[in-house]
């Protein structure tokens, strides 16, 4: 890892997080796109089913005046048997025309054959026992294709593969069960109303009669025991309001009207009209009943649409925020690093290059402040060395006053200062007088002792912070005076003389006393002055006042 640049770190990190997160959401995505669009094709499915139940309704109106067509022709029976066709065609019609949506080739082929069986319909003609029965079975086949092509719809839109057990349990009653029930329904209708036209109850027709109401009660009973326990399992059907489950109770109705007008009225005194109406009524209401179950279905599929769709945006923008503070995060990490180690670099340079006044400093409580502060304890003790090493460079290392280098080096900068300043500068040079006989008589230790307090006592003789005091070479010594004309000299020179005079130097005990001779120059004085000149003329001076008994100051320029 340490081979990696820090870009490089940061991308490999990131990856490490971003990679499998596009992944998982991604993959979200598409999964909450695919459950999305099965849920549509499943509220699709449903709304088929809604808009080809009248097409099934109508025919089974149709099947059951088949019956009473073909045994008892009439004007009347003729022109609702035709006008019953009619409609289921037209119905048919609008169907394949108008809602068909999403429908596979083997369905529309269905409903062209289912089309074409009702078109070319006809009720032959004959008198063999149970024929009415065959008539309804007839019709009744093309109702079961009706029937056949409303579970290829629900198949096909995956209604009946729902792994939701609520809307399955809905679709198996829609497809198969209530099929049985309106079967019933309508061959009591179909028979009784043949029975009542016909003015005749054979004990065959009782037999038939008997088997609708057994298939009647058979198909209440199931539907009774279903619905108990979808309500218990599913509370929200009863709280629906869209399904009338009390509308099963158009089974009983229908039952104990064929009890009252056909069974129990042998003479079957119930004109057909009024017979037809009552049934049509309790095969209308249990309609009713069918119509909420595929609303509910729809409904479900509506709201389960919307759930999802408001998870999936919920999720998107759950992933959209987790990015943004991923991104930020990252951004914010990668930037305060980055700056920080630029910063810390700039310092490092600085340090290198000797610039060690500023201080190190970094806008961050991390790690790299810590360092930070590390750098700038040690530009912190660097300086400190430096300035050290400067002091030592600029000072004599047995007197500890300013040595020449340091002298020198003044004495060019006060130069041109003053000349800016249009200021006078002055020049003692010094030289402690027969100071070989100190050395001689006392030993070099004394010497050296000696030359202490004649700095110590230079130093002490002058009052200004500017004025410069160092030892020129040997027991030579130098007095740099700015801003200081040629009396103003001479005053310091006489105190410097005095002062040493009376320097009490303790030799072991024994106090010995000393004397310095001093040349004085000053600048004003000297026309087109330079440093050398100046020094020259005080050291021509300092020749002087040894010549002229030492002890003394000579200015040159007296
Ligand atoms: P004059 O009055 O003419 O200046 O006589 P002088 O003896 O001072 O002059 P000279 O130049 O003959 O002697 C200077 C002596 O200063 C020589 C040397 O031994 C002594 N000296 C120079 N530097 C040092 C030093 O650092 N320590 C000691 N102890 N003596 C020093
Ligand atoms: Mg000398
Ligand atoms: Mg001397």
């Amino acid at each position: 890892m340490n081979r990696f640049t820090f870009p490089a770190k940061f991308f490999l990190v990131s990856m490490l997080f971003a990679v499998p997160l596009s992944i998982t959401s991604i993959q979200s995505t598409i999964d909450s796109n695919q459950q999305l669009r099965a849920t549509h094709l499943k509220y699709i499915g449903a709304k088929n089913i809604s808009d080809f139940l009248p097409v099934i309704v109508a025919l089974e109106t149709l099947r059951d005046l088949s019956v009473v067509k073909r045994f008892h022709s009439s004007p009347i029976t003729e022109e609702k048997y035709d006008s019953a066709k009619n409609d289921v065609l037209a119905k048919l019609n609008y169907f394949i025309e108008h809602k068909l949506s999403n429908a596979s080739q083997l369905i529309s082929m269905e409903l062209f054959a289912l089309k074409r069986s009702i078109q070319v319909l006809s009720l032959s003609s004959g008198s063999e026992a149970d024929l009415e029965s065959a008539i309804f079975d007839k019709v009744n086949l093309i109702v079961d294709s009706a029937y056949s092509i409303q579970y290829q719809i629900a198949n096909m839109n995956g209604l009946l593969g729902d792994i939701d057990p609520l809307a399955n349990h809905l679709v198996v009653i829609l497809t198969a069960e209530l099929q049985k029930s309106f079967e019933a329904m309508g061959e009591v209708r179909a028979y009784g109303s043949y029975f009542i036209t016909n003015k005749v109850l054979s004990s065959s027709g009782v037999e038939l009669i008997n088997n609708g109401q057994a298939k009647l009660k058979d198909g209440e009973g199931h539907l009774r025991d279903r619905l108990t326990g979808l309500l218990s399992s599913y509370p929200k059907i009863n709280n629906s309001h869209i399904i009338d489950t009390t509308a099963v109770n158009h089974l009983d109705e229908i039952y104990l009207q064929i009890d009252d007008q056909i069974l129990l009225d042998p003479d079957l005194t119930t004109p057909i009209d009024v017979f037809w109406l009552q049934s049509s009524d309790s095969i209308n209401g249990f309609n009713q009943f069918r119509r909420g179950l595929i609303s509910f279905l729809e409904d479900h599929y509506v709201t389960e649409e919307e759930e999802m769709q408001v998870k999936r945006s919920t999720y998107a923008f759950a992933i959209g925020g987790l990015v943004c503070v991923f991104l930020y995060l990252f951004i914010g990490f990668y930037l305060g690093v980055k700056g920080s180690l630029k910063q810390l670099s700039k310092a490092a340079v600085q340090v290198a290059n000797g610039a060690l006044d500023k201080p190190i400093m970094i806008k961050s409580h991390d790690e790299l402040s810590h360092l930070a502060a590390l750098f700038e304890a040690m530009r912190i003790q660097l300086k400190e060395r430096q300035q050290e090493l400067i002091e030592t460079t600029i000072t004599d290392a047995l007197t500890g006053i300013r040595n020449r280098k340091y002298f020198n080096d003044s004495l060019k900068e006060r130069f041109n200062l003053s000349r800016k300043a249009d200021q006078t500068t002055s020049l003692l040079m010094m030289d402690i007088d027969h100071f070989k006989r100190v050395n001689d008589t006392y030993g070099h230790t004394a010497g050296d002792k000696c030359l202490q307090l004649v700095a110590q006592c230079l130093q002490d003789s002058l009052g200004r912070p500017g004025d410069v005091v160092a030892r020129y070479g040997g027991e030579e010594f130098a007095i740099l005076l700015p801003d200081t004309d040629e009396k103003g000299a001479t005053i310091i020179a006489d105190k410097i003389c005095n002062n040493i005079r009376k320097l009490p130097i303790d030799i072991e005990g024994e106090i010995i006393t000393i004397t310095i001779s001093i040349g004085i120059s000053t600048s004003s004085l000297i026309p087109d002055c330079k440093e050398e000149r100046l020094v020259n003329l005080a050291d021509e001076a300092l020749y002087k006042a040894k010549e002229t008994g030492r002890d003394k100051w000579v200015s040159a320029h007296a």
